[in-house]
């Protein structure tokens, strides 16, 4: 899969190397919301200093959350199509996506790398069991995805269009799309999706988008560290 012009040193790999998240584009860094939340003074500052550091810990502390809305990021995101219906309940992003109504090129399948057992007093809950061994259920996985995409294009043979025959495709299919959200809303993204309720696949995109916006917002960084949270 062609990496939409994300540079090499811009995208994270997840999931096994099968998924990935590019940061395609941003808007603004720190001192952006730090001047936004100082308008008033009509004062522009390019270097953050501890005055700044402390305003912006302000902010965040007291969810005066609009000067972080002038901080934007634009991401380009490879994901099952699972994941893609999590992320895409954020209603703050916006998102673009390419169409399989359009084209089949690079179709490709998740098999996830290690599977997780079924949680007993939680639904919505996995648990990590080494002695699961789960080689014979990847494979089985990896052949009803090879089996899917075989009638798939069965049906585009026959003449079926593509809007009715991607209906076959699993939930495993990987699905690109570029999201684009701003600070305020992507921290609240990251809270609910780096966490152990959140499901380890997408908790992996929450964890590399992190690593890719760090440089970018390290005193932010710095305060959620200082709180406990894992930057
Ligand atoms: C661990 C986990 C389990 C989940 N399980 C389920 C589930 O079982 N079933 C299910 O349906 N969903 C589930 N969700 C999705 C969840 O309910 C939210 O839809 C999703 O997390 C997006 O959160 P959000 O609405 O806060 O984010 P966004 O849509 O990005 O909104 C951010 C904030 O903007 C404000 N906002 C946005 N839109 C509106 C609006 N229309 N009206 C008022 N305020 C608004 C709210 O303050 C909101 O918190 C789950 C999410 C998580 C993290």
């Amino acid at each position: 899969m062609q990496h939409l012009n994300v540079a090499p040193e811009n995208h994270v790999k997840v999931l096994g190397g099968q998924g990935w998240v590019g940061l395609i584009d941003h808007l603004g860094n720190e001192t952006t919301a730090v001047n936004a939340a100082r308008v008033s003074f009509g004062k522009i500052k390019t270097e953050m200093d501890d005055r700044d550091i402390t305003l912006l810990e302000y902010l965040i502390d007291n969810r005066h959350t609009s000067p972080l809305e002038h901080v934007v990021f634009t991401f380009s995101i490879h994901c099952p199509l699972f994941v893609r219906g999590q992320w895409h309940r954020h209603r703050t992003w916006s998102y673009n996506e390419i169409s399989r109504r359009y084209t089949e090129v690079d179709l490709e399948f998740y098999t996830p790398p290690a599977l997780r057992r079924q949680a007993q007093n939680n639904r919505q809950a996995s648990v990590s069991d080494e002695s699961f061994d789960d080689e014979a259920l990847r494979a089985m996985i990896a052949d009803h995805n090879r089996k899917s995409f075989e009638l798939y294009e069965n049906l585009l043979e026959q003449g079926v269009c593509r809007e009715q025959a991607r209906g076959v495709l699993p939930q495993n299919m990987m699905v690109t799309f570029w999201g684009t959200v701003d600070l305020s809303n992507l921290l609240h993204f990251l809270e609910l999706r780096d966490s152990e309720h959140a499901q380890w696949e997408i908790r992996e995109y929450a964890i590399a988008i992190k690593k890719l916006i760090k440089p970018l917002i390290p005193n932010v960084a710095e305060y959620f560290s200082k709180k406990g949270q894992s930057w």
